[in-house]
């Protein structure tokens, strides 16, 4: 079958809505999905029976609400439609059961909400996401809040924000006289990166199966330093993987485009044509979910963790972001007629000011534990925020500044709404992969996103900053009595002040960590410095005048983050001291054993010791083994002083995640030296699991 037979089968979309639903109830939902509005009650109970008369056609049993608590991953409760009516059975799918449902609560991540009020929560489909049916079961996108509405999950603060950025942007459209867009959309591509590793090899490292990535390992002889993996030929195995994943893929209505291999060995990347920012987070989740049930389904494992090899490349997810018109006009497409310069001129520079203004915000979407260990290597962008326009653009952009001629252009004065922007090509150097935050001719991609995360964060962030400035800009604009000329100011006052965010040069380069500090740009340099910013004045006030956050809400997301952040850790340093005790320190005593017994033999028949370095090797690997023991020790009663749990206040979070950064990882990174150096020095029989050049070579 082609993928056009295949496409979307498994999804209750426009078409089957048309076919199977009479058609006022199909014209008054399509009007709730048009217009973004909530579900008409009256028509629930048809629309649920469509539904599932549809699903137990495909084979579904069981139906449930899909949602996104602040775990990062989705959810789900099944339900079977099995009923009784009069004392028989039936298969029921009831209208309130489609609109809402009321989850335990008490088992999710709620940072103090759920203790403050009320302890269950209740989810609701928002109709623009469709309906899917995975692995038998009818699965319904829906919002998951508190009681009294406060957002329990991702999707709830991601569709406040899209709501904002509509709100603003149609305000700007219209002063350009822009009377025909009714709606405008956060458009989102993300390109994920994964590891794909034997099952059986991944099975035997105990870090890697309970913290997903490797806490030891000593750097392979081979890695990635020819370059010979990135756009390589695709081996069998991970061929077959990519084609059922994209079969998968697309039976669920999800636009996976194109797979080639990443930079290191082993791995991969798939990336989906953009959606609308809500439909792309809802299918980011599902590209992970399939990647993850194929991997296995095929002796595999799908790897998400953002650094899962050391000295190895780490995983990103690049979001890929825009905003467009439900008429299909992309604002950040320079467009070709003067007016059309002048607005993707204000939109470019609404982007510039909000990420100037809101670095940590941006900075702090893309915290976490295993992002630290990826952000600012030599393979992803740095923890300095900074943005890519290009120097064709940029040298556009100086020039309104100063009011100076277009070097393009040998011309006067360029007047924005009047005159034609100089052509630009989108640079070539959009190449440039170190920047966090690059302009990529259309569009922006904000590249500091780890692999493991939702992007519905980053997106929440990115919404709302840039709403606001619109906000301001339209304040600003709507006043003006010549439009034309308060235009040019604003743009001109813009990039004077925050221009000092444009860095089009090597992000990578130690130069540009000091050119920034004397910019002023801001450097939260960990997860755990990074994340405290949330509740700054400016960051609660941004969100809560666009009503996407009430403070509250940011401060048991932050709550929530930091506690993720000092668990993460303590698991990681709990599996460390379990694999040295048990495995690694065990494996070097059977070891020096083994030497020692060697010598003692040869002593024994009178050969001479000729080779002083195998007395070298036995004291070495015995001190080391000593000092393993003993950091272990130290970690160990480390770990005892610090614990956070749900209780724990925001402060005892904050501090137990400094120590969990400065003393726990400190103190891991010196076990895992020793250990790599042992394993270098071991018989590799006699190493207790597979080693970087099994795993990294392994599929
Ligand atoms: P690359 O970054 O590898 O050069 P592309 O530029 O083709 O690849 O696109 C990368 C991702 O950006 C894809 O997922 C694509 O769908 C997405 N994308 C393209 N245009 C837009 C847009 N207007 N809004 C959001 N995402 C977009
Ligand atoms: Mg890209």
């Amino acid at each position: 079958m082609g993928i056009l037979d295949i496409f979307g089968i498994n999804v209750f979309n426009d078409d089957v809505m048309k076919e199977r639903l009479p058609n006022d109830v199909y014209e008054s939902l399509k009007h709730t999905i048009k217009e973004g509005v909530a579900l008409d009650s009256h028509i629930a109970k048809t629309v649920a029976e469509a539904m599932k008369d549809w699903a137990i056609e495909r084979g579904a049993t069981h139906y449930s609400h899909w949602f996104q608590p602040m775990t990062g991953i989705t959810a789900e409760k099944h339900d079977s439609f099995l009923d009784i009516k009069d004392g028989k059975p039936i298969m029921k799918f009831s209208g309130k059961g489609l609109i809402k449902g009321e989850p335990d609560a008490s088992s999710f991540p709620s940072g103090g909400i759920r203790a403050t009020f009320e302890a269950r929560g209740y989810t609701a489909w928002g109709p623009s996401s469709y309906a899917f049916i995975k692995d038998g079961t009818l699965c319904i996108p829906t919002a998951y809040c508190s009681f009294d509405g406060k957002a329990l999950d991702k999707k709830t603060p991601l569709l406040r924000s899209m709501e904002a950025l509509n709100k603003q942007t149609l305000r700007i459209l219209r002063l350009f006289g822009n009377d025909t867009a009714k709606r405008a959309l956060a458009t989102v591509g993300a390109e994920q990166e994964y590891f794909l590793i034997d099952r059986a090899l991944y099975k035997q490292r105990e870090d890697f199966y309970i913290t997903g990535r490797t806490l030891f390992g000593a750097r392979p002889p081979k890695g990635q330093e020819l370059n010979d993996h990135y756009f390589g030929t695709i081996k069998p195995r991970v061929a077959a993987f990519m084609r059922e994943v994209d079969e998968e893929l697309w039976k669920l209505g999800v636009y996976a485009k194109t797979e080639h291999n990443e930079t290191a060995p082993s791995q991969h990347e798939l990336a989906p044509v953009f959606s609308t920012a809500n439909i792309a987070s809802d299918h980011n989740q599902l590209v992970m979910a399939v990647m993850k049930k194929v991997a296995k389904k095929q002796g595999l494992v799908c790897v998400f963790h953002e650094k899962p090899f050391k000295n190895v490349n780490g995983s990103g997810k690049h979001n890929n972001w825009s905003i467009t018109t439900d008429t299909g006009l992309n604002l950040f497409e320079p467009g070709s007629s003067p007016s059309e310069n002048a607005q993707f001129v204000l939109f470019l520079v609404a982007v510039i000011k909000a990420v100037d203004e809101y670095q940590d915000l941006l900075r702090l979407s893309v915290a976490s534990a295993g992002n630290d260990h990826r952000l600012g290597g030599q393979e992803a962008p740095p923890a300095v925020i900074s943005m890519f326009i290009g120097e064709d653009l940029t040298s556009v952009l100086e020039a309104f500044e100063k009011g100076t001629k277009v070097k393009a252009k040998n011309k006067r004065t360029m007047n924005l709404g009047v005159d034609l922007l100089p052509h630009f090509t989108a640079d070539t150097t959009d190449r440039n992969r170190t920047s966090p935050f690059a302009f990529t001719g259309n569009k922006f991609e904000f590249r500091m996103v780890g692999s493991a995360f939702s992007i519905s964060e980053p997106n929440i962030v990115l919404n709302t900053i840039v709403a606001d400035t619109l906000s301001q800009f339209a304040d600003e604009l709507e006043k003006a009595k010549d439009f034309n000329v308060a235009l040019n100011k604003l743009v001109a006052r813009t990039i004077k002040n925050h221009k000092r965010i444009i860095f089009n040069g090597n992000n990578y380069s130690s130069k540009w960590k000091e050119e920034a500090k004397e910019r002023g740009l801001l450097d939260l340099p960990s997860a755990n410095v990074a994340l405290c910013k949330f509740t700054d004045k400016k960051n609660v006030e941004v969100f809560e005048r666009q009503g996407v956050f009430s403070e509250i809400e940011i401060r048991s997301r932050m709550e929530i983050m930091l506690e993720n952040y000092c668990k993460t850790i303590h698991i990681e340093a709990a599996t460390m001291i379990d694999m040295v005790k048990k495995q690694i320190y065990p494996a070097i005593l059977t070891y020096v054993n083994k030497l020692l017994k060697n010598e003692s033999l040869k002593a024994k028949i009178g050969i001479e010791i000729a080779n002083e370095s195998v007395v070298e090797l036995i004291k070495r690997l015995s001190e080391i083994n000593e000092n393993l023991y003993k950091k272990c020790n130290e970690l160990e009663s480390n770990l005892r002083k610090c614990a956070v749990n749900e209780e724990s206040s925001a402060e005892e979070k904050i501090e137990c995640s400094n120590f969990y950064h400065d003393v726990v990882l400190a103190l891991m990174e010196e076990i895992r030296a020793l250990s790599d150096e042992a394993e270098e020095k071991t018989e590799k029989s006699m190493w207790p699991f597979p080693t970087y050049s099994d795993l990294l070579f392994s599929v």
